[in-house]
């Protein structure tokens, strides 16, 4: 069998850091080869330049090594734009037999920007790129420039224009090519989801949900799929997708057809019957008008108690038309369905909104969990939100919980309720029923 092809998700991160690795070795490579040219014209500030420039190269590929991929990529981008324009503007200035030509790796930099900033803010991909677009033109359609006795020989230039164009269109062609090798890519995973939800690929995990004293209250539950080609599929890879498509619709509801049959499941275990699930509901789920009667339904149909079930819905969907969220959210708890706030500090949230909405339970998101011991900030964060949440009177799940530290750290700010490696993994029902059990015999 062959090995599974990864997911585009991870496609697209491996294709980001494969390019900054040559980025950072071109820098290296070009740094310390003007650096070479410029000794031995004795040019000791730009030999100190160009030097700077093979260093940075070097951090570059350290901070890709750690996988630091975004700030790796603002380095690179901060370093080649900057020695592009001074290269442009003081060694490269055009005459009238030699355009510049330096200017045109602008073009590369800012398709790079276009495709590593693909899921930051559209503000921010926007301003980089546009930034680089109005420098080309700045560039090109001017002679600007500061005479120094460090211009480039004329005929250096000649054979650099021939260089530097062919280089730089190689450049683009290698880049848009990976663009339109993505964009398949992803219409090829709306084609292969289709047919995974026909095909029954994909399956939920659960993850326990932990008090400080070891007692398991319940779980939550994590989609996974199990795609032919590409092995296991974390929800990162395709979420967004669905939503996009319209998918998530079926996948949400077969999600919370397949929690209630495992809570009428867990109800006729004694051991297990007091446990609760989370199920995470996406966006434009919540958005459809009779969500509220699905969910009845579903409750109906599975005979499962409302009581166990909390669904998770995160901040970026409280930004459209409260009212007729805490109007959904009300006639749920009239159900008996809980609701929680997923990834709790990383969206918009309106203390005026929180107030409002009926929820039951607050999750602190991982981001703040994963640095309470490092960062004063997040653990100022992350104590804040532990206040605020009880002070409303809702519970407060800390997410991400990797370490007896962060789980101590977390007690003695009043937080009792974890989920995060620390305790278990996202796993199977057999597995998961074990651990359950193993916790209560440990309780005893
Ligand atoms: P989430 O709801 O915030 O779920 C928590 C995520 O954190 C899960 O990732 C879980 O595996 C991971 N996690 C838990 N503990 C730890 C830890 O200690 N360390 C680290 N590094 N990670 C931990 P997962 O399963 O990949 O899910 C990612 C997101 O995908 C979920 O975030 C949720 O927003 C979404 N998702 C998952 N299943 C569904 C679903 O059925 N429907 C919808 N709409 N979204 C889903
Ligand atoms: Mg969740
Ligand atoms: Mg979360």
């Amino acid at each position: 069998m062959s090995a599974p092809q990864p997911a585009p998700g991870q496609l697209h991160l491996r294709r980001v850091r494969m390019m900054l690795w040559v980025a950072a070795v071109l820098m290296m490579g070009i740094g310390l080869g003007w650096a070479v040219f410029f000794f031995a014209r004795g040019a000791w500030v730009i030999v100190a330049v160009e030097g700077a420039m093979a260093v940075l190269g070097l951090v570059v590929a350290w901070l890709t090594q750690q996988r630091r991929t975004r700030l790796a990529f603002f380095v690179m981008l901060a370093t080649v734009y900057s020695s592009i324009c001074a290269f442009g503007l003081v060694f490269d200035i055009p005459d009238a037999q030699v355009p510049r030509s330096t200017h045109h790796f602008i073009l590369v930099l800012a398709l790079a920007a276009m495709l590593v900033l693909r899921d930051e803010s559209a503000w921010m991909r926007h301003s980089v790129v546009g930034l680089l677009f109005v420098s080309y033109v700045a560039l090109s359609s001017t002679t600007w420039g500061i005479q120094t006795q460090y211009l480039i020989p004329h005929e250096v230039r000649i054979s650099g224009t021939w260089v530097n164009t062919a280089l730089a269109m190689l450049g683009l062609y290698a880049l848009v090519h990976i663009m339109v090798t993505e964009v398949s890519e992803s219409s090829a995973l709306e084609v292969d989801m289709r047919k995974g939800i026909a095909r029954d690929e994909f399956f939920l995990l659960y993850q326990a949900q932990v008090t400080h004293s070891g007692e398991v209250l319940g779980a939550e539950a994590l989609l996974r799929w199990r795609h032919p080609k590409m092995g296991l599929v974390a929800p990162g890879d395709f979420i967004d997708m669905a939503e996009q498509t319209g998918l998530i619709l079926p996948l949400g509801a077969w999600v919370l057809r397949n929690a209630c049959t495992q809570l009428v499941t867990w109800a006729q275990m004694p051991e297990l019957s007091h446990l609760s699930l989370s199920v995470n509901v996406s966006a434009r789920q919540f958005r459809q008008s009779d969500f509220v009667g699905q969910v009845e339904a579903v409750l109906e149909r599975t005979g499962a108690n409302p009581r166990r079930l909390k669904l998770e819905l995160t901040e970026s969907m409280l930004v459209e038309d409260m009212d007729d969220i805490v109007h959904k959210m009300e006639s749920l708890r009239a159900l008996g369905v809980g609701c929680s706030l997923d990834d709790f500090g990383t969206g918009y949230s309106s203390l005026t909104y929180l107030k409002k909405l009926p929820l039951e339970q607050l999750k602190i998101d991982q981001s703040f969990v994963r640095d309470v011991l490092s960062d004063p900030n997040d653990a100022a964060i992350a104590h804040t939100i532990i206040t605020l949440g009880k002070s409303l009177g809702f519970a407060v799940v800390a997410e991400g919980v990797e370490t007896q530290g962060q789980r101590d750290f977390l007690v003695a700010n009043d937080c009792h309720i974890f989920q995060g490696y620390l305790f278990s993994k996202p796993i199977a029902v057999p597995e998961f029923v074990a651990f359950v059990r193993r916790a209560q015999e440990l309780q005893r």
